[in-house]
């Protein structure tokens, strides 16, 4: 039987995140400080070993990965790396992280390469709610990204938004009325203890289930079924009732969904986590740059895939923040 990632909760593991850089463009106050360190290049997985760590975890049964950063896009010829990533057979979906601001001069060449799905983070339609957030000032430039993105044909495009408490609330009906008349699938993502600069609290983040109230009294909404992959989905979703666009909370912290996950990452200094939280993580890269054949680190994956935890502990009493920030790990 093929070699599968199962853990010890029985889940298993088909999508991977895999982070290309940790340098952003953007220093968004709910991830990074102004002035972040970056890693060194030399540090950075090339090409090359993003292409044969991508063909083991195929082989180990993943068949969906999201290319994320930091900011993807400052990597040089990307459009490089997703035609050859859409080259492995086995690999159903190749989707795209991005704040958007690159997709003006390269979501053609993205397209070209192969990629149709593609996140864009966009938090606020709000210029100056936007410098603050972002500490920089390009909400127009995103714009255009994204009808970039649009008029190549990308589809779906999702378009992520972090929920703030004092930053999202009054804007939560005025993004959904943004999305639902540009077909933008839009998610909430609850703001998580992720960022550098530990500015998260519990009163700092909005609870999906009230972000779904506030629109259903604008606009009412009907919730999805999910059947199949889509039950891993860390998306609870529902669709504009008269319009069919769809829309999703993403509620980590309120409401956890850690017993379907079945998501592992790779940082763009190759190392593997299998949790956003977790603590520890598995070194790929030197034992790969160090001569080790692929079986040596199929098994260090499946070794720690093995030894996955159960779920994070945000709402615990002995919850720890991982030292690498969101963008460190690839959101
Ligand atoms: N730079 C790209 C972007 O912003 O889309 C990709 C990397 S970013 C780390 C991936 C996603 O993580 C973005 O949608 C971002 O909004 C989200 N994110 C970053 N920090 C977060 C936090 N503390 N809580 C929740 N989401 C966060
Ligand atoms: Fe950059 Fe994305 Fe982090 Fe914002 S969320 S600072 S765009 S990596």
């Amino acid at each position: 039987m093929k070699q599968q990632l199962i853990d010890n909760y029985e889940r298993v593991h088909t999508n991977l995140r895999i982070s290309v850089t940790d340098v952003c463009n953007f220093r968004c106050i709910y991830c990074m400080p102004e002035d972040m360190e970056f890693m060194p290049d030399s540090a950075l997985m090339t090409y090359d070993e993003i292409l044969r760590f991508t063909r083991i975890f195929v082989r180990l049964g993943v068949n969906k990965i999201r290319i994320t950063g930091g900011e993807p896009l400052v990597r040089p010829s990307l459009p490089h790396l997703i035609e050859q990533l859409g080259q492995i057979d086995a690999l159903k979906d190749i989707s795209l992280t991005t704040n958007g601001i690159g997709l003006i001069t390269q979501a053609q060449a993205l397209y070209d390469a192969g990629l149709r799905r593609i996140n864009v983070s966009l938090d606020t339609l709000n210029e100056e709610k936007f410098e603050q957030m972002t500490r920089r000032k390009v909400l127009s430039r995103v714009l255009k990204g994204l009808k970039a993105a649009h008029d190549c044909g990308f589809n779906p495009i999702k378009v992520n938004a972090v929920a703030m408490r004092g930053f999202t609330d009054d804007e939560i009906v005025d993004l959904a009325t943004f999305a639902r008349q540009n077909s933008y699938q839009l998610r909430f993502i609850e703001f998580m203890p992720l960022d550098a600069d530990d500015i998260w609290g519990r009163n700092m983040f909005i609870p999906g289930k009230e972000i779904i109230d506030k629109i259903s009294n604008v606009y009412p909404l009907e919730r999805m079924h999910l059947n199949g992959d889509a039950k891993s989905d860390t998306a609870q979703r529902y669709r504009f009732a008269d319009n069919g666009t769809e829309l999703g909370v993403i509620p980590s912290v309120s409401e956890p969904f850690c017993e379907s996950c079945n998501r592992i990452r790779l940082t763009a200094d190759g190392k593997f986590r299998t949790c956003l939280f977790s603590i520890t993580e598995t070194d790929l890269l030197t034992p790969l740059r160090d001569g080790a054949d692929d079986e040596t680190i199929e098994e260090l994956i499946i070794d720690a895939v093995a030894k996955k935890e159960a779920g994070h502990k945000i709402n615990a009493a002995d919850f720890i923040k991982p030292e690498r920030n969101m963008s460190r790990i690839g959101g």
